[in-house]
């Protein structure tokens, strides 16, 4: 691992513009369990049921109940870990601009980084299935589920579910991102929830070197990546950011 520690610190001095596509994986240290792999949130129940937009529309009460309540407790509370702030202090050197993120949990704006487009939208904040309004979710009283707008009408996370499509601002940024980047860390995700596991093929076939940090291997990991520098997020990114400060 310390030789690809290195290949990675190299190539990110390297580099003039870095790009970061991250995962659920990221965030597991902060004690945000992934959808997939050990300790998964798919381990406990079917996604299908839960996280599809059609179980939502048929009982928004069931998936409050069972799945939107358990993550406002967990993210309401969450902080950035190494992960996050390392990708942080990055930015503050002007190696990464932007990172696009499947997650919702808004951790890489609490760690620092301004350019964040969120692929998947964001649970920080909640909007009504009526007229749209929109209520910081902290903030949003969940003593009766399913909660309720001013209007009456039922609140949901303003966040994409299985079976919605990506919000059209974030699917051009990315593209915009993954063409003009010419290194791209793809840091906890096990790239099968598609189209955001089509933005590293981007990267890639416009010439960007593609660095994976994942304790496993993925899909992209023999095709698309150049390396895989196999660990945990907060590890392995600590070790890269602290070899680059030394240069
Ligand atoms: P995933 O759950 O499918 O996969 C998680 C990946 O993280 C796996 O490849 C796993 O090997 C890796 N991993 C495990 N521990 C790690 C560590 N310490 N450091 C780095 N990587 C680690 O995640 P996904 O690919 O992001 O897809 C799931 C979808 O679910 C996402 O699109 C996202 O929208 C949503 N989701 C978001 C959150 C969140 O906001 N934190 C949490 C769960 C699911
Ligand atoms: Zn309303």
């Amino acid at each position: 691992m310390d030789d690809l520690i290195r290949r990675a610190v190299e190539d990110l001095a390297a580099a003039k513009n870095v790009a970061a596509l991250t995962g659920a994986g990221i965030s597991i240290e902060s004690g945000i369990p992934p959808f997939r792999g050990k300790g998964g949130i798919w381990e406990r129940f079917d996604p299908m049921e839960f996280a599809h937009i059609d179980a939502l529309m048929r009982d928004p009460a069931k998936v409050w109940r069972i799945l939107v309540k358990e993550m406002k407790e967990i993210v309401d509370s969450a902080k950035p870990n190494d992960g996050h702030k390392g990708l942080a202090k990055l930015e503050a050197r002007d190696k990464i601009k932007t990172i696009i993120t499947q997650n919702i949990d808004g951790l890489h704006q609490a760690a620092g980084n301004t350019d964040v487009i969120e692929y998947h939208g964001t649970f920080a904040w909640q909007r009504c299935m009526d007229c749209n309004q929109k209520y910081e979710t902290r903030k949003v009283d969940i003593s009766e589920i399913p909660p309720r707008c001013e209007c009456g009408g039922i609140l949901r996370p303003d966040a994409v579910f299985f079976g919605e499509v990506i919000p059209a601002e974030a699917m051009w940024r990315s593209r915009q991102a993954a063409a003009g980047c010419d290194l791209m860390l793809v840091v906890g995700t096990s790239a099968v929830v598609q189209p955001a596991a089509m933005i590293p093929v981007i990267a890639k076939d416009n010439g960007a070197r593609i660095v994976e940090i994942n304790p496993e291997r993925t899909p992209l990991t023999d095709e698309i990546s150049d390396y895989l520098i196999m660990g945990g997020a907060g590890e392995v990114i600590n070790q890269i950011v602290t070899a680059l400060e030394k240069m």
